[in-house]
């Protein structure tokens, strides 16, 4: 995969449907965070929190779903079951006959993802920090067990903490300081359609059938898969994903079937055997600190 091509950012669903304690606490964390970023950042990351439904189309994953909602509930996140009528309330052009109930949270959200880059780019200029966009790390320089900066291209940049923080490419950039991280970049796909007047609230997921649905604040639809692709080495935009998540979203929504696509586009995220994040310090080399694997 080639990192140059990895530049739009995310469209991002902020969601706590976790199925493990530490996630969700990390999950939980986020929405906080995004809650704050206004003051924070002193700048909108425009995060509208109407709430996400992950949806169960059968009793095995209204079973486990509903497990999860209790889980969730002990952790401190409200997060409430729904029947397949409550779900209709919510997002009038469901086709209900297709759903076995869901759990709703209404704290999750969805941000503005390039105010909320953007709002970190000025926040950061303000504190003085420099950002070198588009520059790629090539090596990690390492010296008797301690990080001492990274080289680029055009230069060499001394530093005595370096934090990899490269996404699917965490893996590829620890090797250079002789450090084996288990994290593989794999493609995520994406579409959005056209722009259409406010007509579906809460953010729309399936953990179990891996796609997600947001009507985004300018009116367009984000329609994803979470599936990852092992060992696709392109970033390019795939017909299969076109096909299946139209026909997955028609079959929820009937009234997409008249909805024009706009453009569609695929990212890389880095996800760990366990699909856990690795978060700290590194063994043998001081200073060098990982924050990677985010994407699970
Ligand atoms: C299409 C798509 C849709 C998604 N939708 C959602 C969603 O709705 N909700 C959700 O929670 N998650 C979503 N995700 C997953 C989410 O984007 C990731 O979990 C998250 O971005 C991980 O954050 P990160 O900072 O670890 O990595 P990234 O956001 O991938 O950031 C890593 C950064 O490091 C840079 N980089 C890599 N190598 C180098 C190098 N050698 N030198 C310099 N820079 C380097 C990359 O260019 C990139 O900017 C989606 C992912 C994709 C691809």
């Amino acid at each position: 995969m080639e990192l140059d091509r990895v530049v739009e950012p995310k469209p991002v669903i902020i969601n706590q449907h976790r199925a493990r304690e530490e996630m969700i606490a990390l999950a939980k964390e986020g929405v906080k965070t995004f809650e704050e970023l206004p003051i924070r950042l002193e700048f909108n990351p425009l995060f509208r929190q109407d709430g996400s439904i992950n949806l169960a189309f059968t009793q095995e994953e209204f079973d486990e779903i509903r497990k999860n909602v209790r889980l969730q509930n002990s952790l401190g996140v409200k997060t409430e079951l729904l029947e397949p009528h409550e779900i209709k309330e919510l997002i009038p052009p469901i086709n209900e006959e297709k759903i076995l109930g869901g759990a709703f949270i209404p704290t999750d959200g969805i941000p503005n993802p390039y105010a909320v880059l953007f709002g970190h780019v000025n926040a950061l200029t303000k504190m003085g920090v420099e950002i070198r966009p588009f520059t790629k790390a090539k090596k990690i320089k390492v010296k008797n067990e301690e990080a001492k900066g990274v080289t680029t291209k055009n230069s060499d940049i001394n530093a005595p903490i370096i934090i990899n923080a490269a996404g699917g490419f965490a893996g590829e950039i620890a090797k250079t300081a002789g450090v084996k991280i288990p994290i593989q970049p794999m493609k995520r796909e994406v579409l959005v359609t056209e722009m259409l007047k406010p007509s579906i609230d809460p953010a729309i997921i399936s953990a179990h059938r891996n796609f997600y649905l947001a009507q985004m604040l300018r009116g367009e639809f984000a329609c994803g898969s979470t599936v990852t692709k092992d060992g696709d080495p392109t970033l390019d935009s795939s017909l299969e994903f076109l096909r299946w998540i139209s026909r997955t979203i028609v079959e929820l929504i009937p009234q997409f079937a008249y909805v024009k696509i706009k453009r569609q586009w695929a990212g890389v995220i880095g996800v760990t055997p366990d699909k856990r994040p690795i978060i700290g310090g590194v063994n043998g080399v001081e200073g060098l600190y990982l924050a990677c694997g985010l994407g699970g």
